[in-house]
């Protein structure tokens, strides 16, 4: 029997000669035979040493003190002596040195309780006492040791408990360590099933039944064991075909109502998470709703709502409810935009072909978490779980930037045009004559596709460089035609909307002195209504409501919009006070969510009432629109009498990426609540959850001199809902739940016409507003030069910017200065919902064309080619996430189609001919939006971290890596104050490896390759800390941007510019040997809260629930599909 041999010397390790361990050295002496042939002696040892054990504090902590052998000597003589005393002794003593059990399981003695067990049972009867013993050993002994389950299969000692429990039901006494045993041995899925096979569910269910206040230990542990057992689907069926659903629910009725003090809370949950379980399996939630459980779990948290200690069962409650929710489909005729745009052609396998292949009625949602394919684990889960990301790249191939020829040069050569400032002798004319040529504009051939033939290329004749230097914009607005000096403001605040693009009227209110702003008009429109337009000419440089309009009426939309919406008619201008993260309020979500299930409980309450959509026109109460640019809103649902469901539109020519909202809603009452659901999100988690809220803009405030989006709403959180879409118009993953982003809101002016936004709306027309602007901020210095770089699928222009300064003279020097800036290429907004991108993108276009000696020396360092806006088709049609081809342009860099791409496709081949002609950028940066962090950062491209990151086995050539990369993300960080460093990645991802930033950096050989990533949401570091992001912060991170290109010129060692050096203070610490890697971080990184955020209520998602009612499970696991999809943001 000894498997076990005990060599050390027990006396000599613990030089002490106190009397337990003279004893321990007699008992390891006779381990062996001797121990069998003198078992007398055996027991008087052993007796002494519990003796002392128990009466002596001393003498315990010696045995277990470092370096004692001690238990390994108890353990010895255990399994050597198959004598039941002897072991009744041992076991005595182990159990008093229990405290510490992780030495007793590393000394292997589970194993050998479990021995003694097996072999036990085998007399006849078994000793009750010695099974007493052992179980109350084991029950102690098992949740330390992670093998347990495992260890009592093999040894066989799941059967020996299972009899002994079913022979002594009425002996509680033996029962409690039995089940307390079975609890643990239940928490193995293998054990479970094999438990559920032999009855041991239908037993647990004898021992829970009926209510009685009687042995309430006994109880709790019955029911965990039960819990533990009902997560296996076979168990949950089997308790589902025994009708235990309804004795489930009535027990928890009966404890409910008894149970007045509530001291017997864990009872209660115990029998909440048994339905828990089983309601993971469809027929258990059929079973559920059948014995009306929601109306039970319903009525009894509503009950438990006051007593705050009573959390656990309303959060479980309202997990079981969740779950049972049946599944709705959204209340639209079919999840695909409303718009269509007809491709000029459908790739046969692309995205936009099988969305229209779809099936009819495939948004139909089935209950299609099936429990049928019984796929459960038939290996033991209680391993520890390798957590590997596996989107990191581990192809070294692909990590080593290998420049990639692309298009042949023939082709590319074409692309000179978009450079003349490499090219330019500045010889023709004299640089002062030059600054005032003619305004006249000839048009820029688009090179698309098919344009790009050489007998449609316009030969870049010094003339052309010149009127294109100038810019295109030179027509007066229309409708300035008929302007009268400024008349007294008028009382008028009518507003009307909408308001049509077609005869907009206006008088300007305000702001004196500025001689441009005080015009007035009482022209054609002739309704009698004048619009009063705040003067904020002053405040908002680069805009111009009348240059706005003009703007818009050559803005190609699919839904051709003939309305304007106010704000982007207005202007914003930042609001001066501080707008601080929303405090969550403590059950906030839960209160919520009840509201929702009351929906179920009491259909008659609801009205159900659609007053706006974008399918069937209509309205009454509240209206609601969005048919203006970068407007979405689908669909509004007046559920009750204040509260409204909103369904977003998706992204043209698809069915989803429903995020960005812009909507107009008049008709309100002042002072009254409003509740808003938007109820198709789809991410897993929202900032709304940590402080964020929408954006409001009020026409009654703008009119009164506050035209301003401001961070409005209370009571806001982001949850999953009971809207789901099936897993065909998923596209094959599973049926996925929508979210609700819910708000609460009041409305301050009578008559007002309200907007409300995702984020601060920058249209496509107010893109090429700013841009006519910024021709005006142009100084003789400055050189600036508008083409176009193509033509975007929907007709509209994709404008490129090249600033630099002009050169000092025409001398030769000077030219070949000017020559040979190197290249900085940024672009921004090829992701529709990030309008944040833009603003930021706008603070770089201002700050490039200011008149501080900072911007003067930037020009004079660098040559900037901008493409300040690769999506204008997905902006203008109030798309979130891609063009009208229903792709996402950042996922096409690696082949992008001239066709179904244009922006992007033509954007590599600058990047391209840059890189045949040698003159790669030094920096090429994306700016982007991102929904579920906090702060500024970047991503960039290095092989070291992304070695680092994936353990990957590289040479050391590998791990040789210039660290420039990170140069000008560590300056931001410390100029920027809205830049955090620690939030940047500088890991290669494979699921984006097809976007601007990887492609850039592998395959045109730009180091410096970044996607600039601003919050939606504010700070939680820096000078902005626990505040909201506006757009001047935006503006000013786009500025700071720019100063840090400077100090990188310098740290790059690149001459010139001596003079700035002193405006430099510190030194960046690129030089220093170990860098050590940004935390590389996959998904959202918040902190948790008191509440739950719990976004679990699915069969299929059942190991993201909470474990403990402290909640600090915010994240979430989405399979790696969902991380695809969710990653949206994130580049
Ligand atoms: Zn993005």
């Amino acid at each position: 029997m000894s498997r076990l041999k005990i060599t050390i010397l027990f006396v000599t390790r613990v030089p002490s000669n106190s009397r337990i361990v003279m004893l321990l050295g007699q008992l390891e002496r006779m381990n062996g035979e001797a121990m069998v042939r003198d078992v007398e002696t055996a027991r008087q040892v052993t007796t002494k040493i519990l003796h002392l054990i128990q009466t002596q504090e001393k003498s315990g902590k010696e045995v277990m003190s470092k370096g004692s052998s001690g238990m390994e000597v108890i353990l010895a003589s255990l399994e050597v002596s198959s004598q039941t005393t002897l072991e009744f002794l041992c076991i005595s003593i182990v159990t008093d040195l229990l405290k510490r059990a992780f030495l007793f399981v590393s000394k292997g003695g589970t194993g050998i309780l479990f021995q003694i067990l097996t072999s036990a049972s085998k007399e006849l009867p078994p000793s009750e006492e010695l099974m007493l013993q052992l179980h109350s050993l084991l029950a102690k002994v098992g949740p330390k040791d992670r093998k347990f389950g495992v260890k009592a299969r093999l040894s066989g000692a799941l059967n020996v408990t299972i009899s002994l429990i079913k022979q002594n039901l009425q002996n509680a006494k033996l029962l409690l360590p039995c089940l307390q045993v079975l609890r643990v041995y239940s928490a193995n899925s293998v054990n479970a099933i094999s438990l559920g096979k032999n009855g041991v569910v239908e037993l647990m269910f004898k021992i829970i039944a009926p209510y009685s206040k009687k042995n309430t230990s006994l109880l709790k542990v019955a029911l965990d064991a039960l819990g533990a057992l009902l997560k296996s689907k076979t168990n949950a069926r089997r308790a589902v075909d025994g009708s235990h659903v309804p004795a489930l629910l009535a027990l928890y009725l009966d404890w409910h109502r008894n149970d007045a003090r509530h001291r017997h809370m864990l009872i209660r949950k115990g029998l909440l998470v048994c339905l828990r379980n089983i309601t993971n399996i469809k027929l258990g939630r059929k079973a559920f709703i059948e014995a009306d459980g929601m109306r039970i779990l319903y009525n009894t948290s509503t009950e438990c709502l006051p007593v705050r200690t009573l959390d656990p069962l309303i959060n479980t409650s309202s997990l079981i409810m969740r779950k049972c929710f049946p599944k709705n489909r959204l209340p639209v005729p079919t999840i695909k935009s409303a718009f269509h745009y007809q491709l000029p052609h459908v790739l046969p396998v692309g995205p936009v072909a099988q969305l229209y292949s779809q099936p009819p009625g495939v948004d139909d949602v089935v209950d299609d978490s099936d429990d049928n394919e019984e796929t459960e684990a038939e290996t033991d889960t209680d391993n520890e779980e390798d957590e590997k990301n596996d989107d990191i790249e581990t192809d070294l191939n692909k990590l080593h930037p290998t420049k990639s020829p692309g298009r042949p040069f023939e082709e590319l050569r074409v692309y000179e045009r978009f450079f003349l400032e490499l090219s330019e002798d500045f010889q023709v004319r004299s640089l002062s004559s030059s600054s005032s040529s003619a305004r006249s504009t000839r048009p820029i051939i688009v090179p698309t596709a098919q344009a790009l033939s050489p007998k449609h290329m316009a030969t870049p004749a010094s003339q052309e460089i010149w009127n294109s230097i100038k810019g295109q914009h030179t027509q007066p607005p229309a409708s300035a035609t008929s302007r009268t000096p400024g008349s007294p403001v008028s009382a008028t605040r009518h507003i009307q909307s909408p308001l049509l693009l077609g005869d907009i009227a206006t008088r300007r209110v305000g702001g004196g002195g500025s001689d441009c702003g005080s015009e007035g008009a009482e022209d054609e429109g002739g309704e009698g209504a004048v619009l009063e337009v705040p003067d904020t000419a002053l405040l908002l440089p680069l805009h111009d409501p009348d240059l706005y309009v003009e703007m818009v009426k050559g803005t190609r939309s699919v839904p051709q919009y003939a309305e304007v919406a106010y704000p982007d008619y207005f202007g914003h201008v930042a609001p001066t006070f501080k707008e601080p993260h929303l405090e969550r309020v403590y059950g906030v979500q839960r209160s919520k969510i009840f509201q929702d299930i009351e929906r179920l409980i009491h259909p008659n309450d609801i009205l159900d009432k659609v007053v706006y959509d974008l399918d069937i026109p209509s309205g009454e109460s509240l209206k609601f629109n969005s048919q203006f640019e970068s407007g979405n809103l689908r669909k509004a649902i007046q559920v009750r009498k204040y509260e409204y469901d909103l369904v977003l539109n998706s992204d043209i020519n698809s069915n989803h990426y429903h995020q960005w909202f812009y909507l107009e809603v008049s008709g309100m009452r002042v002072g009254t609540t409003y509740r808003f659901n938007i109820i198709n999100c789809e991410k897993s988690n929202s900032q709304f959850n940590y402080g964020m809220q929408v954006l409001m803009y009020s026409v009654q405030e703008a009119i009164s001199g506050r035209p301003r989006w401001v961070r409005t709403g209370t009571d806001i959180c982001y949850y999953k809902n009971h809207f789901a879409r099936s897993s065909i118009a998923a596209g094959g993953q599973k049926g996925k739940s929508y979210f609700t982003l819910t708000f609460s809101t009041t409305f301050s002016h009578k008559d007002d016409v309200c907007y409300f936004a995702y984020h601060y709306p920058y249209t496509y027309s107010t893109l090429k507003m700013h841009l006519a602007k910024l021709e005006a901020l142009r100084t003789p210095h400055i050189y600036l030069r508008q083409d176009v770089l193509c033509e975007t699928l929907g007709g509209n222009i994709c404008p490129l910017l090249t600033i630099t300064a002009m050169p000092e003279s025409n001398s030769n020097d000077h030219i070949c200065q000017f020559r040979n800036r190197p290249l900085i290429f940024l672009s921004a907004r090829v992701h529709p919902g990030e309008t944040n991108a833009s603003w930021v993108m706008k603070g770089t276009l201002e700050f490039l064309m200011g008149t501080s000696p900072l911007a003067a020396s930037l020009r004079e360092a660098y040559i900037f080619k901008i493409v300040p806006m690769l999506n204008p088709d997905g902006v203008i049609n109030g798309n979130h996430r891609c063009s009208l081809s229903g792709e996402d342009l950042n996922r096409q860099w690696q082949n992008p189609n001239p066709e179904l791409h244009p922006t992007i496709y033509h954007t590599k081949s600058l990047l391209q001919y840059l890189a045949h002609i040698q003159r790669a950028p030094l920096v090429f940066c994306d700016y982007h939006g991102h929904s579920r962090k906090k702060n500024v950062f970047m991503y960039g491209c290095s092989v070291k971290e992304t070695v680092w990151q994936s353990n990957i086995s590289a040479t050391s050539s590998d791990l040789h890596e210039d660290l420039g990369y990170r140069t000008l993300p560590k300056i931001l960080s410390q100029i920027a104050p809205a830049f955090s460093m620690a939030s940047c990645s500088f890991v290669v991802e494979r699921s984006k490896e097809a976007t601007a930033r990887v492609v850039v950096w592998r395959e045109i050989g730009v180091q410096r390759s970044y996607t600039m990533e601003s919050t939606l949401c504010g700070c939680d570091q820096g000078k902005y800390k626990g505040l909201q992001i506006g757009t001047r912060e935006l503006e000013e991170m786009g500025a700071q941007f720019c100063v840090a290109l400077l100090r990188l010129k310098r740290l790059t060692g690149l001459r010139n510019h001596q003079h700035l050096l002193d405006l430099e203070s510190d030194i960046i610490g690129t030089q220093s040997k170990v860098v050590s890697p940004t935390t590389y971080v996959m998904e959202e990184d918040e902190p948790s809260f008191l509440e739950a955020i719990d976004y679990s209520a699915e069969s299929d998602n059942e190991d993201a629930e909470p474990e403990n009612e402290h909640g600090n499970n915010v994240h979430e696991n989405p399979d790696h599909l969902d991380q695809l999809s969710d990653s949206c943001n994130q580049t």
